[in-house]
């Protein structure tokens, strides 16, 4: 994959620790780009390439699609991370603090709180410090209130009653997002099914009134709403065909395995909210912590639940233009990079 549209890519070496990184920044034209480091072994450099562009892309059309000030990057560690960890650390803030706030790094895959604050003794472009550091603290709470704000637009598009009580959700993955999803749910009276690799987290779910069916038909249960919360890439052409449900709204990352599978959706009638617009609300609470007057909750409650507006606006969109949810979210985006280029 080349580096199209991107703006800048660093590669990242340090002989004293061994680190290994890529940084791409894909667009800092509506801010600084804010994404994740993900610690992760490739097979091989050009994958962990392919991986951080597509991601720093993905994160310039969540921060847009969300409203932010903040453009989309993303870093890979080449894994294994040094051993050195604080060392290692150090290297990698020193690399970010080169980019003088083109890039602002966040949580990811194998990152901690704690991989935060040794970037920060280094530079102060790392955002997701704890609450008690004065930063934002668990972003899952939010990611999941993103999710129901989501589904009732959701229920909307589907000319269904916006209403929990007595709706049947199947939830896929039962981790931080999904076990709050689930938790909200059952608040507001819904009947959820809940599956997951984990015997824990199943247990953890039942425990909260859900009830568990098998994690490879979970899919296929028959509900209003199959909300994946767990892995990426669950509905491909496999799984779409068996699909019982009016909507798939989840907060899982990259849930359709190809672009060809929003066309799938689309043809079987089920309103799809899009990943990268429903899963926002994570990425809305890390980036409050750049906001000059300091993190602020009631503002980040109030963009959350705005994400019920916008995907209001994508899906009549959709309808009017005859488009998939996909393809109209991912053009509002781009639509809004551009204006602020301009
Ligand atoms: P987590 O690690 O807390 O939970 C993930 C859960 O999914 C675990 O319980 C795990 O056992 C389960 N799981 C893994 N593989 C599975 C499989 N094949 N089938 C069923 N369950 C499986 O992670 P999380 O923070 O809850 O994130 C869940 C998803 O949401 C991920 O795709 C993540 O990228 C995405 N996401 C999370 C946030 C956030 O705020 N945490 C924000 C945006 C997107």
């Amino acid at each position: 994959m080349a580096a199209a549209g991107h703006e800048q890519v660093c590669h990242v070496a340090d002989a004293a620790t061994g680190l290994r990184a890529i940084v791409a920044v894909h667009s800092t034209a509506l801010g600084p780009g804010l994404g994740g480091v993900r610690i992760r072994e490739y097979a091989d450099e050009q994958a962990a390439l392919t991986d951080v562009l597509r991601l720093s892309e993905a994160m310039s059309y969540k921060a847009a699609c969300a409203g932010l000030r903040c453009g989309g990057a993303k870093a890979v560690v080449l894994g294994p991370f040094p051993r050195d960890r604080e060392a290692g650390m150090h290297a990698l803030g020193r690399a970010v603090d080169g980019l003088a706030g083109r890039y602002v790094a966040t949580e990811d895959m194998g990152m901690t709180e704690a991989d935060i604050a040794l970037l920060n003794e280094v530079t102060p472009h790392a955002v997701g410090r704890s609450l008690e550091a004065g930063g934002s603290g668990d972003p899952s709470p939010h990611t999941a209130d993103g999710v129901i704000a989501g589904m009732r637009a959701a229920l909307r598009a589907a000319g269904r009653a916006v209403e929990f009580d007595g709706l049947t959700v199947a939830v896929q993955g039962c981790g931080n997002v999904g076990f709050g999803v689930i938790e909200r749910l059952m608040a507001a009276g819904a009947l959820v099914y809940a599956s997951d690799i984990s015997q824990q987290a199943c247990e953890r779910a039942a425990g909260a009134g859900a009830r568990i069916v098998d994690n490879d038909r979970i899919h296929a249960q028959s509900v209003d709403v199959f909300a994946p919360c767990g892995i990426g890439a669950i509905l491909d052409e496999r799984s779409i065909p068996e699909l019982d449900c009016a909507i798939v709204a989840g907060g899982a990352n990259n849930q359709l395995a190809i672009a060809a599978d929003g066309e799938r959706l689309a043809a079987r009638g089920i309103i799809y909210a899009p990943d990268f617009v429903i899963n926002a609300g994570g990425l809305i609470n890390v980036s409050d912590e750049l906001d000059g007057e300091g993190y602020n909750t009631e503002r980040v409650r109030f963009r959350v639940a705005s994400i019920e507006s916008t995907l209001d606006e994508i899906f009549a969109e959709a309808i009017s233009r005859g488009e998939t949810i996909e393809t109209v979210a991912t053009q509002m985006a781009k639509a809004r990079i551009e204006a602020s280029s301009r």
